[in-house]
Formats: C-alpha cells, sequence, structure tokens
C-alpha cells in the first residue's frame, strides 16, 4: 500500500471510530469499514456471487466453472462426493487460492479476487476450518478477547481493558455457543464438540456478514449435532452461512424441509434444491447419496 492510501485508511478509521465512541451505537458488522477498504454492498440481497469460478491444481480441474449465489442471510448447506470441490470453493472466497478464472464478488461492489487473505476476513468473510483451532492453554473467555483482538483496535489487546461494548458481544456469544457456564474453564479441556462451538464464537465475536463452515459437525456426538444445528438456525438472518457437511441428518435438520441445499460434483454445481428433490435426482443418487 501507499503512504496516501494508508494515511486515508487511518484518517478514515479515526473518523470511524469517533463516530462509534459518540453514538455509543455497537461496531456493525463490517470490520473493513475505516481500513480503507472498499464498503460492501448488499441492497441487492445477495451476500456471495461465485460465477464461473475454474481452478486447476497441475493441469488437473478442481473447480469447473462454479457458480453459486448466497443470499443476505441465508443459511445454504453444499453437499458432495470427497474431491467435489468444496473446501477449493471455501479456498477461492477466502483468498486462500486463486482461480484460474471467474469472478468472486461479495456483496454487489467487492470483487473478492483482488483481496488479500487478511482483507477478506476484515470485510466480513469468516471461515470455520474442519479441525477446531482454538487456544488450548487459555480460557473460554480467553479465546473469545482475542479473538475481538483481531480486528487490531488499540484498545482490544489481551491485557488492556474491554470496553463495555466488547464485553456484551463476548456475552452474547458466550450464550450463543452455550457456554456461559465454562467462560473460566481452559479450552484445552472442553469437549471436542464444545472446541468446535468455542471457534464458531471466535468467529462470531467479529460479527462476520458471511460464515464458511466446512464440516462443522465432524466427530461430533449426536446431541452435540443437534445443538449445532439449533446454533446454525438461530444465526440465520443476522448472516450468510455456508454450511459443507457429510451428515445428511444434519443437513435435513438445518433444511427443515425449506432450504435449498446445492451439490457439487467434479468442481461444479450438479442440483440445487431441496434436500428431497436433490436426494431424487437420478444423478445424485449415482454420484454419491446411493454409494
Ligand atoms: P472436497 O472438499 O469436496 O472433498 P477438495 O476441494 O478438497 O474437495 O478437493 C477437490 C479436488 O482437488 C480433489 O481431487 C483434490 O485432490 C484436489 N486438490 C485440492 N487441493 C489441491 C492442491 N492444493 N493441489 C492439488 N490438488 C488439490
Ligand atoms: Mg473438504
Amino acid at each position: 500500500m501507499t503512504p496516501e492510501l494508508m494515511e486515508a485508511g487511518a484518517r478514515a478509521r479515526a473518523s470511524y471510530e469517533a463516530r462509534l465512541a459518540q453514538t455509543g451505537a455497537r461496531r456493525p458488522v463490517a470490520l473493513g469499514r475505516g481500513l480503507g477498504l472498499p464498503e460492501p454492498d448488499f441492497a441487492h440481497g445477495v451476500a456471495l456471487y461465485l460465477d464461473e469460478i475454474t481452478v486447476s491444481f497441475d493441469g488437473f480441474k478442481a473447480l469447473t466453472a462454479l457458480s453459486l449465489t448466497i443470499d443476505v442471510g441465508e443459511l445454504r448447506c453444499i453437499i458432495g462426493p470427497n474431491g467435489a470441490g468444496k473446501t477449493t470453493m471455501m479456498d477461492c472466497i477466502t483468498g486462500k487460492t486463486r482461480p484460474d478464472a471467474g469472478k468472486a464478488f461479495f456483496g454487489s461492489t467487492i470483487d473478492l479476487l483482488r483481496l488479500s487473505e487478511p482483507e477478506i476476513s476484515q470485510v466480513g468473510i469468516g471461515r470455520k476450518f474442519q479441525k477446531p483451532t482454538v487456544y488450548e492453554q487459555l480460557t473460554v473467555f480467553q479465546n473469545l478477547e482475542l479473538a475481538l483482538a483481531t480486528d487490531r483496535r488499540p484498545r482490544a489487546s489481551l491485557f488492556s481493558r474491554l470496553s463495555g461494548e466488547q464485553l456484551d458481544r463476548i456475552g452474547e456469544v458466550l450464550s450463543l455457543i452455550h457456554l456461559r457456564d465454562d467462560a473460566a474453564s481452559t479450552a484445552g479441556l472442553l469437549s471436542h464438540g464444545q472446541k468446535q462451538w468455542l471457534e464458531i464464537g471466535m468467529l462470531l465475536a467479529q460479527d462476520p456478514v458471511l460464515l464458511l463452515l466446512d464440516e462443522p459437525v465432524a466427530g461430533m456426538s449426536d446431541e452435540e449435532t443437534e445443538r449445532t444445528a439449533e446454533l446454525f438456525l438461530s444465526l440465520e438472518g443476522k448472516h450468510s452461512l455456508v454450511v459443507v457437511e457429510h451428515d445428511m441428518k444434519f443437513v435435513d435438520q438445518l433444511t427443515e424441509g425449506k432450504r435449498k441445499v446445492t451439490v457439487l460434483h467434479e468442481g461444479r454445481v450438479l442440483a440445487e434444491g431441496l434436500l428431497s428433490q436433490v436426494q431424487a435426482n437420478q444423478q445424485v443418487v449415482e454420484v454419491y447419496l446411493g454409494r
């Protein structure tokens, strides 16, 4: 970045922080605001727009002209056999992998293919990887505190005092992830499922517009899986969620017979519709469900 850009970003950020302090409002979703990043625009109701994304690894096409639209506040499940390109798709959205061709927009104004990985997270896209990655030696509360600190506000470091607004947000997240009673527990002592929730909570602390969750219930007990479905359903509307999952019972719980499912196969969308519709689709049965 040029010094002018950085200065302009710092100025915009200072005025934004001042505005926040003046109004006492809770920080809105877009963490990128005031950082010199483009302003997201969701007026058209679209959170994520992928158009003909193609990714090759040494000539092998992991994604072939993949197109997908996720609405603001939508909860979408993505299913598909191993190797279908589900994780690669998330890598493209988050800037980890650069596609060879295609478009990826966040809202109508943010071209994700022009942003770095940290910038993509700052504009409001959070990602949960398959394995939980919490700080095992810290408490649940401290983990959430650290997650807030990654938005790099001057006051938001582990060793400084939290603002009332931040404390409120941590409290809210602790309730959402059912860990209010475990706030002082060491994260390493939590069950596998609780660690997954804590990591989801760390993403939620940053109030992302779009949350990407890659096989979030892998290794969870039935009860934990059910609670996770409840959690995601409670987030619908406030965030857009893209959930990649193999567990059909979980997908059924999440879609409740009324939400759309997308089936990926060989790097493209094979089918899209209600779970009952895609389950009745002959091609889907052949490549995936029938096996
Ligand atoms: P899924 O998550 O649906 O199981 P992936 O997106 O992980 O599928 O993988 C899609 C295909 O791309 C697979 O055949 C996989 O082996 C391949 N692939 C993924 N990442 C790489 C990489 N970094 N280098 C080479 N091949 C890769
Ligand atoms: Mg995967």
